[in-house]
């Protein structure tokens, strides 16, 4: 599998526990969100009662489900974590629901992948802490109220935009989660680099960070081919020269584009005249699903001055054709 995905690889499963900040001050960055959940903690701990519901939302690999842990630990309460297309059933919801215990952590990924019936188990515990059950059938049914204790719901999803609007306007605090940057992704690869007991020096981090796209998951990936590399073919220590030695071999370029970032643009440039091109019509001609290309590839591409989304589709920039040398 190609490297620069930021889906969860088995690796990172293993890893990732190991490499997780667990309280906010040794989280790195994303400073604004940090900020303000810092505030509603310390006051949700005062009234002694559960934490508004927060929801999460940017590309994958930005530490959403980092921060929600993090949470759960600063408030002192268990988590328990689900996603959005491992429930199918309302019931299957009322019963994690049930099993809280008071002020507990509900974490739910892909939030936007709930299925309707499912979601609207979530409105009435969200709002008022309680669930409807219908028991009965027919004539005689009736439906009864059965309370639950103050939970938070953290919910994580790519784009806020997702989401329904009933289950979005239920979250007291929504954040946007942003690129890190080089400097935090620098400190970051430092910090994991220490933990996993490997040497690397300052300007090899710097430029894993650069070739990181802004995200700690990748950075933490490239982090450990990066090491294999040093520890084969150099002393053991991750210098720059070992950094570009070992990215270049991973096609990952002095951006951190991959190989499908580069597709993506070339395609626009070469086969749609530089665009504009519609999405589903790049996605069909690279064969990527269009949604990945949304979710995880545009935003850094836009980001960093890549590409443009425009009204009659995607657009190529001058930078584009200048790193592509077209
Ligand atoms: P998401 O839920 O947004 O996909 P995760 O929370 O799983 O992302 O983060 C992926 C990995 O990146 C984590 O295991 C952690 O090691 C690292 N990470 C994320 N955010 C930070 C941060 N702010 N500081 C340090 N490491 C981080």
């Amino acid at each position: 599998r190609r490297i620069i995905t930021t889906d969860m690889m088995e690796e990172d499963i293993r890893i990732e526990g190991s490499l997780r900040p667990q309280c906010l001050d040794d989280y790195i960055g994303q400073e604004k969100a940090k900020k303000n959940l810092k505030i509603y903690i310390e006051a949700a701990k005062q009234r002694n009662d559960a934490l508004d519901h927060v929801l999460f939302y940017g590309p994958p690999g930005l530490g959403k489900t980092t921060l929600a842990g993090i949470i759960a630990n600063e408030m002192g309460v268990h988590m328990k974590v689900t996603s959005g297309p491992a429930i199918e059933k309302p019931g299957e919801m009322a019963a994690i629901l049930n099993n809280l215990q008071e002020g507990d952590v509900l974490f739910v990924d892909e939030i936007h992948r709930l299925n309707r019936q499912v979601e609207e188990v979530l409105y009435p515990a969200m709002e008022d802490y309680a669930i409807d059950i219908m028991i009965g059938k027919g004539a005689t049914a009736r439906s009864i109220r059965l309370d639950l204790p103050h939970f938070t719901l953290v919910g994580a999803t790519t784009r806020a935009g997702l989401l329904t609007a009933p289950l979005r306007d239920r979250f007291g605090v929504i954040h946007h989660l942003e690129f890190y940057t080089e400097e935090e992704l620098q400190t970051i690869i430092q910090h994991s680099a220490k933990v996993l007991g490997v040497e690397i020096d300052a300007d090899g981090a710097r430029e894993m960070a650069k070739r990181s796209r802004g995200t700690p998951r990748l950075a933490n990936r490239l982090l450990k081919r990066v090491r294999d590399f040093a520890q084969v073919k150099y002393d053991g220590k991750i210098t720059k020269e070992v950094a570009d030695f070992a990215l270049e071999l991973l096609e990952v370029d002095r951006y951190g584009l991959d190989q499908t970032d580069r597709k993506i643009l070339e395609m626009i440039i070469q086969k749609f005249n530089g665009g504009p091109v519609g999405l589903d019509t790049l996605a069909a001609a690279i064969g990527e699903d269009a949604g990945t290309i949304e979710d995880v590839y545009e935003p850094y591409l836009i980001q960093y001055g890549f590409l443009n989304r425009t009204p009659r589709g995607r657009v190529a920039t001058e930078l584009a054709y200048h790193h592509l040398g077209i």
